[in-house]
């Protein structure tokens, strides 16, 4: 373990610099030693024929080759390992599971040849295995080639199980795992697992790398056919986090928490801290120093899966259910970097403190810093005193609501205030530009002005003049937070129309030397580019889709996060899309309002659309193609690295747009009354909460209008289950003839649906168009397969027909 070297401020804050406090022969180090430690017992090898494990949709099946038992542990029969031909077989029950299975594999089901097998378990396999193998008779064979080819290996697969596998052992519940790591010759390593202690049990996966990245493509993941497993062990209750960054940057930690066990009789409990951080010390309320794992016993694919770091920490005594009990971590590195020009990147934002795994609950935090103090650091929460000592600064922060996450920025920064209602506004921005962009913006408008006008001679003095005034100085980031400020506050104001009061009594806004923004409970990062006049972007040669990205758009999809994110969460992955959508959408909402003539929403729907719908570079799919929202950042693989972003902004925005479209009552004094309604009951009930599909398919089951149920079940499941768990985008034509009758035309012909299954449901609104005029409204069609019918009586025969020129569905219209 390393030790950290004692620096000048820790002993003026009297922070002490502990070396770690390692109990290192704690009972569990020596049991996850001897778990490392595990072979291949050579008296326990066996030729097997015809042995078949099943495990829920997984069936593993050996049909010719030797097994190895490992090693009994105290006893217990944990692993074993076979050579030879072995086949998997997986059958996801979840069309959108088959569907993912099969854009990596190339079929909705597994079903491949393997000649290897590491398998690990805590639940009843060994005894499975030892009733096969008494009941066929098997004697133990020799073979000093099996044992010791597997053994040469062992000592690197065991690891990554170990840990896992002491969680079970010696608890009175436990929720045991079932591991196989597979070699074959179609997938190459792959692993397929049922793990009780995850929500979503059953899981196939591998790692994969491809130019330069490292990826977990996650084949598929779903519940056990009884369901979903146990999502946690403990919940925490509230934060004390005390934080210093050095001079040198280096962040110092100690964070107290006060946690609940949710289960009885667990001793080994995972934490999340960025693997950038070093564990220094556990300790209980009494001070008694705990034994921790972090970082170098965790597998790879844990790590990837997670995309976090964990540890874990042996508890003393068993929990019991309900028992609340408080920990001081300590802990330091480096998470934050210096960008150039005085501008710093905190990175690790997830992870800079420990926590437990699922960072859904919502608690209290009191956050202290001690910081340079040529520096300002902002943080969330209410600032309750900030003072000076030397050459040091130190503030406190308290939560006055609960929080999902707590964050923090810092930087030289000029400042900039507005009042928004009861909200007060912050926008720090940095002095210069970080080194970066600073060099973009310089060698941008030095290329612009060596490219003299056709006439002037580079050598003239009349071109010296005027390219010295053509080279202006880069851009100063707080030319623009005065405006920033002014127009957050605006976008405030409006969203407040929308989703009901801003949720916390200030808003601090800070710049981030990165390509993204991100929002915490009344903090907001903008990306520095967002300091950057539009003006400047464009000279410099940036597209107008990055600056309407940058400028326009970030600064109150940020805000509304405030709401979407930090009012309500996400309960799990799946449901991320549902908070990215709802932000992107009301941010959309808020332009189109404040620029009607620029139609912003409904240009940005068409961008959106044309994004789905573009082929990815192999020509093989489209956008839209790479998976269903549901699958949140599984859209993230080595086949597309920003699956995620580039499927969530669009079809989420499309989908938060038609149900609001499906909402609408043009005839009602506040057409949107509903979609409003609808926002607000979300806001309201799941206040500091979670929110799932699920809970969002219930509160439109509540106000939906009879047009909605499409299926007469009265429920929206239709349109989430096509628009949220498939992927596809219907093409829409019409035939039609006009036939004048007594009492006008009878308009009838045909809809044609394409590109999605039969079942697809819509409801397709048609119009006619004669002349100039507005197209008016003929009818609904609510398809039914490729062709759906239609008869509709109208005053005169249409010119022609359009179909949706409201942009009501994402649909092609040919
Ligand atoms: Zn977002």
């Amino acid at each position: 373990m390393r030790v950290v070297l004692l620096f000048s401020v820790a002993a003026c804050l009297g922070v002490a610099a502990a070396p770690a406090t390692h109990p290192a022969n704690s009972p569990e180090r020596k049991l996850y030693e001897e778990l490392n430690a595990l072979r291949s017992d050579r008296t326990r090898v066996y030729h097997v024929r015809q042995f078949a494990l099943r495990r829920d949709a997984v069936r593993l099946v050996f049909e010719d080759g030797t097994l190895g038992l490992l090693e009994a542990f105290h006893g217990r029969v944990l692993g074993a390992v076979f050579s030879g031909s072995a086949r998997v077989l997986a059958t996801p029950r979840d069309p959108a599971e088959k569907r993912s299975l099969s854009r990596f594999v190339g079929a909705p089901l597994l079903d491949t040849p393997v000649s290897k097998v590491y398998l690990r378990f805590t639940d009843g396999t060994a005894e499975e295995i030892e009733s096969f193998l008494r009941a066929a008779d098997a004697k133990p064979v020799d073979d000093p080639a099996f044992v010791t080819d597997w053994n040469s290996v062992l000592g690197n697969l065991n690891p990554a199980s170990s840990l896992r596998t002491l969680r079970d052992l010696g608890a009175p519940s436990p929720l045991p795992f079932f591991e196989a790591a597979l070699a074959g010759s179609q997938h190459g390593v792959f692993e397929v697992s049922v793990d009780d202690r995850r929500p979503e049990q059953i899981l196939m996966g591998q790692v994969k790398y491809r130019e330069g990245g490292r990826y977990y493509d996650l084949w598929a993941m779903f519940p056990r056919a009884e369901g979903p497993g146990e999502p946690e062990s403990v919940v925490p209750v509230r934060y004390s986090i005390e934080t210093t960054v050095q001079d040198d940057l280096m962040l110092r930690g100690r964070t107290q928490m006060v946690l609940r066990a949710v289960r009885d009789g667990e001793r080994i409990l995972p934490l999340t801290l960025s693997r950038e951080l070093r564990v220094q010390s556990v300790s209980d309320a009494t001070g008694r120093s705990l034994d921790y794992f972090q970082n170098e016993d965790l597998s790879e694919q844990e790590v990837l899966r997670r995309g976090d770091d964990l540890f874990y920490v042996v508890l003393p005594e068993p929990t019991r259910a309900g028992q609340e009990f408080q920990w001081e971590v300590k802990y330091s590195g480096n998470v934050i970097t210096e960008a150039g020009n005085g501008v710093f990147y905190v990175g690790e934002r997830g992870t800079w403190y420990p926590h437990p795994n699922d960072a859904t609950r919502f608690c209290s935090f009191e956050l202290t810093f001690h910081w340079p103090r040529k520096l300002n650091l902002v943080a969330t929460g209410k600032k309750t005193e900030e003072h000076e000592e030397g050459e040091w600064r130190s503030g406190h922060w308290s939560s006055e609501v609960p929080m999902v996450l707590a964050g923090f920025n810092l930087g030289k920064y000029s400042r900039a205030s507005a009042e928004a209602g009861a909200v007060h506004i912050t926008v720090n921005a940095n002095q210069q530009l970080e080194q970066a962009l600073y060099s973009l913006f310089r060698a941008r408008s030095e290329e612009g002005s060596a490219a003299s006008p056709i006439g002037w001679r580079k050598t003239s003095e009349a071109w010296k003049v005027a390219n010295l005034a053509a080279a202006e100085p880069p851009p100063m980031p707080a030319a623009v937070i005065g405006q920033l400020a002014t127009d957050i506050g605006d976008a405030l104001r409006s969203l407040e129309q929308w989703n009901g009061p801003f949720p916390f009594a200030r808003l601090e806004v800070s710049p981030l030397p990165a390509a993204l923004g991100q929002s915490w409970p009344g903090l907001i990062y903008l990306s520095t580019l967002t300091f950057v006049p539009k003006a400047v972007q464009q000279r410099a040669g940036l597209g107008e889709r990055t600056s309407f990205s940058f400028s326009d758009l970030m600064p109150f999809h940020e805000l509304a996060h405030q709401w979407w994110g930090n009012l309500a969460g996400p309960a799990n992955y799946r449901d991320e899309w549902i908070m990215e959508a709802l932000a992107n959408y009301c941010a959309l909402l808020y332009l189109d309002s404040r620029r009607p003539g620029d139609r912003v929403l409904a240009h940005a729907l068409e961008l959106y659309r044309g994004d789905l719908l573009a082929r990815l570079p192999d020509g093989s799919q489209t956008v839209d193609q790479i998976g269903p929202l549901a699958l949140g950042e599984r859209l993230d693989s080595s086949l597309t690295p920003d699956g995620f972003s580039r499927v969530t902004y669009a079809k989420g925005t499309w989908v938060v747009h038609m149900v609001r479209m499906m909402l609408q009552d043009p005839a009602a004094k506040d057409p949107d009354g509903r979609f409003r309604g609808l926002l607000r009951a979300l806001v309201a009930k799941y206040r500091f909460a979670t929110l799932s599909e699920g809970d969002l398919r219930r509160e439109l089951k509540q106000i939906m209008t009879p047009e909605m149920d499409l299926e007469s079940m009265h429920s929206l499941d239709w349109f989430f289950d096509q628009w949220v768990h498939a992927t596809g985008i219907p093409h829409y034509s019409v035939d039609y003839k006009a036939t004048p009758g007594t009492k006008g035309v009878l308009v009838q012909g045909t809809l044609h649906q394409e590109g999605v299954p039969e079942t697809f449901l819509a409801r397709v609104p048609l119009y006619r168009a004669n002349g100039p005029g507005k197209p008016v409204l003929l009818g609904w069609v609510n398809t039914s397969g490729a062709e759906t019918a239609f008869r509709f009586h109208a005053p005169v025969a249409p010119e022609h027909i359009v179909i949706d020129p409201g942009q009501s569905l994402l649909a092609v219209i040919q």
